[in-house]
């Protein structure tokens, strides 16, 4: 163990973020004051301890890593850890920050800051795993509070963590939610991601009659193709299709790819005409 107490070591650490998945450490509730009696918690700023520095058995990540400053310290905690986990979408993809990197960030820096010379950030916003080995990653903005709790279990029992990359539907079928994309009254309330993305939270924005817009990130084998194509026959339009895709994890890849057709036929539209033709 890291620290003289017998109990496995734990610190939280935060990047570029907005606090909200070290929140679902707090709203673990009762379940938190369980976790304390089970680990020694030494770094947790929103929590009131104070030791960024310190060799831990497990830290969790929050925030994507977008200064370079941000770099160096992500090496050290990597060094000081044995189990490095990310928590949330900023950590895991970049989440919303990773937007600036489809656009020109400095034009942007210019237009919001008198002296955007004063600010140091790096050309791209980049998940944690960009920058050093990842053990686990909780995916989800914010993560839920249950998922951190299982694998918390699982780590503290020896076992390996199941974190499931089933698709959000199957969350939505045995809950016995109804299915927007098939009742939803308007395109937006039908676009539901669910298809495409990984279960985890329990259908929570379905649940509530809502469309999932992909914050748990894609599941095992998506097809964000035929998925598009449903919302184009539902109305939206090919930029809100390309919007759509890349709302919270616009890093990935597949969305990136998914997102340049429909981004295209944008273009071919007001240019030499619909590419879908
Ligand atoms: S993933 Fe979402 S909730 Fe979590 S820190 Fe990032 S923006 Fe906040
Ligand atoms: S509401 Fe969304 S997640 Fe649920 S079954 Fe329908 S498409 Fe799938
Ligand atoms: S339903 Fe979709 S957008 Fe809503 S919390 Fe779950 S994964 Fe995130």
């Amino acid at each position: 163990m890291s620290t003289t107490s017998s109990k496995p070591s734990v610190a939280v650490h935060k990047f570029a973020s907005c606090d909200g998945c070290q929140l679902a450490f707090l709203n673990m509730g009762t379940d938190l004051l369980d976790l304390a009696e089970l680990v020694d918690i030494v770094h947790f700023v929103e929590a009131g301890l104070v030791a960024p520095e310190q060799a831990v058995d497990i830290a969790f990540i929050e925030g994507s890593v977008s200064t370079e400053e941000d770099i160096e310290r992500i090496q050290l905690i990597r060094k000081n850890s044995k189990l490095l986990i990310s928590i949330g979408a900023c950590a895991t993809s970049a989440g919303l920050q990773a937007l600036r990197n489809l656009a020109d960030g400095d034009q942007w820096l210019a237009d919001m800051y008198p002296q955007p010379q004063f600010i140091q950030s790096l050309k791209s916003t980049e998940p944690i795993k960009a920058h050093v080995k990842v053990d686990y990653e909780l995916w989800g903005c914010p993560i839920s509070p249950g998922q951190l709790k299982q694998l918390i279990k699982s780590l503290l029992l020896g076992a390996q963590p199941a974190l499931e990359k089933d698709k959000l539907c199957l969350e939505c079928k045995r809950h016995q939610v109804v299915c927007t994309l098939v009742t939803g009254q308007n395109p937006a309330q039908r676009s539901c991601l669910g298809a495409v993305t990984a279960t985890g939270c329990g259908a929570l924005c379905p649940s509530a009659g809502r469309a999932c817009y992909g914050c748990y990130g894609l599941s095992d084998n998506p097809n964000p193709h035929a998925l598009a194509l449903r919302f184009e026959g539902f109305g939206l339009v090919d930029s809100e299709i390309a919007q759509r895709l890349l709302m919270i994890h616009s890093n990935e890849v597949i969305n990136q790819q998914e997102a340049k057709y429909w981004s295209d036929a944008v273009e071919n539209q007001t240019g030499k005409g619909n590419s879908h033709d």
